[in-house]
């Protein structure tokens, strides 16, 4: 239900809930009072550090799922039906 066009539209600050007429005064007043470049940064930092934590947690779960279970899982299963040998890769 978003209207293109400037006689009755009212803009809303997210932030702080200021209201303008125009995209442009709106866009003006978020830049010069909620957009600190040096704070976006260390957001955007911040959260690439994050999702970068979760890869690497992701990773270890499924080395230690792996470790468990065991990569070539048909294989072995097949190879304990073939043989009886104790000495079977339990790496
Ligand atoms: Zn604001």
């Amino acid at each position: 239900m978003m209207q293109q066009g400037q006689s009755q539209e009212i803009l809303s600050c997210d932030v702080c809930g200021i209201t303008y007429k125009f995209m442009s005064s709106l866009t003006r007043h978020m830049v010069t009072s909620h957009m600190n470049p040096e704070k976006l940064r260390q957001q955007a930092e911040e959260q690439r550090r994050k999702r970068e934590n979760n890869y690497k947690r992701y990773l270890e779960n499924r080395k230690m799922y792996e470790t468990q279970h065991g990569t070539g899982y048909g294989k072995r299963s097949y190879r304990s039906a073939m043989s009886s040998d104790p000495d079977d890769d339990f790496a």
